[in-house]
């Protein structure tokens, strides 16, 4: 009776042990719930969570893919070589490797509020067609652009924006004075239209590297406003259109 009594004693000892030790290391595995995209806006805290969490998690792929492909590794190391040139606007819905196809090393993007050519982005442009050899000049506009859309109302704006909203004024006027017995939205479309020709025409007018470029037919100019509903660019001016 005893001895049974013992023999019960130890697969009751040896059950616990097995069972802690499962859930022990079952514990250990636990792995902390990753940041999500609707936490990221709820604080500065949660966004940097959220952000270095997609990096992590992306450069996982990015990592994998550069072991797989080695040249292209190596490509990255000796230096970018873009084909496009945009100035475009830093709003986040024009994201170019979805709209445009675009990969890593397509495009040297230069990424102001309202697609202003800016002195920093007439030198950002010099730098890539002088330097990097890029072939192709683009100034991108975008549909229901806010800072076009300030501009127009006049918003009361402080701190550095009123310089910036300033840029995009002549446009507006001109636009507005081209759009006779426009509504509201056609006139929104026409000065986005025409802010986008200032930019390239800035381009043109303030850089006598970017003039001399294409004239020389180094670089080819252009200038659109992409369609945040299908992603497609109307085009204003094409190469070899004045
Ligand atoms: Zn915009």
């Amino acid at each position: 009776m005893q001895k049974v009594y013992n023999s019960r004693l130890i697969l009751i000892a040896a059950t616990l042990v097995i069972l802690n030790a499962a859930f022990g290391i079952a514990a250990q595995k636990v792995e902390p719930t990753p940041p999500t995209r609707e936490q990221a806006v709820t604080s500065p805290t949660a966004a940097f969570e959220y952000f270095r969490f997609c990096d992590e998690a992306s450069t996982k792929k990015i990592r994998a893919t550069m072991e797989n492909n080695p040249e292209y590794r190596q490509s990255l190391l000796t230096g970018q070589s873009p084909y496009v040139a945009i100035v475009g606007c830093s709003d986040s819905r024009v994201p170019y490797s979805e709209v445009l196809g675009a990969k890593s090393n397509d495009v040297f993007a230069v990424n102001i509020a309202g697609n202003v050519v800016s002195d920093d982005a007439i030198a950002s442009i010099e730098f890539a067609v002088k330097y990097l050899k890029v072939p192709l000049v683009v100034v991108l506009g975008h549909d229901h652009c806010g800072a076009v859309s300030a501009c127009m109302n006049e918003a009361e704006v402080g701190g550095a924006l009123p310089q910036l909203i300033g840029k995009i004024r002549p446009a507006v006027q001109s636009a507005t004075k081209a759009c006779v017995g426009c509504d509201k939205e056609a006139l929104f479309s026409a000065c986005i239209a025409a802010n986008a020709k200032l930019g390239l025409e800035e381009l043109i007018n303030r850089s006598p590297t970017i003039r001399t470029f294409a004239k020389e037919g180094k670089i080819a100019l252009a200038c659109g406003v992409i369609d945040l509903s299908d992603g497609y660019i109307r085009w204003i001016v094409t190469p070899g259109e004045k």
